[in-house]
């Protein structure tokens, strides 16, 4: 159970392009001066009297994310919209470890998520403090998963969600949204131009954007991935976390959350974990960025790839992204839908996860790498597999059964 008042240290909202600041206490999406991206601020001085490690171990696994409450936005536990989210397991994978010569292999597994994939704690977060914000009306523009998890969500808050998703977008999700009772609204074209659409009737319609990196709150319930990978470490972040970027929230969220454990000094160790970012070589803007030197993307022109959550052409926050990965000394690869259907078939097979395409991306990846010479054997390397196949199942009957 929550509390009525949660002890949120929720302190203030800023952009992390220009430094201006905004009021927490009213609805915010982006830099109103600026555009950048909006970040949430805690008084972690205030946070560090309130969570430590006992507390938190104590705390039962089943309030999911919202475990981590002091360092979450929502300020009343009436407003908390959960299906359980989050507390995924961090698994080790010793059989894959062996045939790649690594030690400390694990797999975090955000298939057991509501919805099956990790889009649900960023949902949860953003819906549950639209509620608190009185919010009525959300939209997106979602290539499947995202959608699936507002509409879920946002039923459940009572709250209407209006999605903007391409048309082909795989039909599991689709009807999930319909069974959620979103009303979908289909998309010739990519991500890109189902967000054009939804920016043209927004204000019209009075639909609150919740587009990726537009509102400052999903990416506080993605975060907490990366209290958890930590936890389940004994609050020593790992050396190597490989995830598939599309959007990059799932990047900058476990950067921005293992770094709010180091300032509230719950790290027993002063490492930092090394971020690498996998996307799609049918659709890489963030790759040829970071290899370019370049601070911002470009548009990638008629991206292609079976792996519709990093189908992203430029993502709004490619500067932060760019930025996590320079400074962490990590690194961006792109690996092909070829070596992303080996992928699945090879984890399936070794570890019993049937992960979805975006989530083996991060395994060919690891390929790359340690051919590369850029993982050492004793290191530990966290792949995060983001949602379940069986959301793809479609896609890998198609490609995958002899
Ligand atoms: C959305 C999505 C991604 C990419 O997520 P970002 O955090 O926005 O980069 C990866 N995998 C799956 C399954 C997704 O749905
Ligand atoms: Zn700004």
């Amino acid at each position: 159970m929550l509390p009525t008042r949660i002890n949120s240290t929720l302190k203030t909202i800023y952009c992390t392009r220009c430094g201006a600041t905004c009021d927490p206490n009213k609805i915010n999406t982006i830099c109103p001066k600026c555009g950048g991206v909006l970040y949430v601020d805690y008084d972690m001085e205030y946070a560090k009297t309130l969570m430590n490690c006992d507390l938190l171990g104590r705390r039962p696994r089943s309030l999911g994310l919202w475990r981590f409450m002091e360092l979450l936005p929502v300020k009343e536990g009436k407003n908390v919209v959960s299906l359980g989210e989050g507390a995924t397991p961090l698994i080790r994978a010793k059989r894959l470890g062996e045939i790649l010569g690594l030690k400390n292999l694990y797999i975090k597994d955000e298939s057991l998520n509501p919805t099956g994939t990790f889009k649900a704690r960023g949902l949860s977060v953003a819906v549950s403090k639209a509620l608190e914000l009185g919010i009525k009306k959300v939209g997106m523009p979602s290539s499947g998963n995202a959608g699936a998890a507002l509409a879920t969500y946002a039923t459940r808050a009572g709250i209407k969600a209006i999605i903007y998703t391409p048309k082909d977008t795989p039909k599991t999700m689709l009807t999930e949204m319909t069974m959620y009772g979103a009303e979908l609204r289909l998309v010739d074209g990519t991500i890109a131009d189902a967000g054009r659409e939804l920016s043209k009737v927004k204000d019209v319609e009075g639909i609150f954007d919740m587009s990726t990196m537009k509102e400052p709150y999903r990416l506080e319930g993605k975060k907490t991935m990366g209290y958890e990978i930590v936890e389940d470490l004994d609050w020593i972040a790992p050396d190597v976390i490989i995830y598939p970027t599309g959007g990059g929230t799932g990047l900058l969220g476990i950067w921005k959350g293992i770094n709010e454990l180091r300032v509230m000094g719950l790290l027993k160790e002063e490492k930092l974990p090394r971020m690498v970012s996998v996307q799609s070589s049918g659709c890489a803007p963030i790759v040829k960025a970071f290899h370019e030197g370049k601070e911002y993307t470009e548009v990638w022109t008629n991206p292609k790839t079976i792996a519709p959550g990093i189908k992203v052409p430029k993502p709004y926050a490619d500067y932060l992204i760019l930025k996590v990965l320079r400074e962490s000394k990590g690194t961006a690869i792109a690996v092909s839908d070829n070596e992303i259907l080996n992928a699945i078939k090879e984890l399936s097979k070794t570890e019993g996860i049937l992960p979805c395409p975006e989530g083996a991306s991060t395994l060919a990846a690891l390929h790359k790498l340690l051919e590369q010479g850029l993982i050492d054997k004793d290191e530990v390397v966290v792949l995060v597999n983001t949602g379940s196949g069986l959301k793809y199942i479609d896609l890998i009957n198609q490609y995958l059964l002899d």
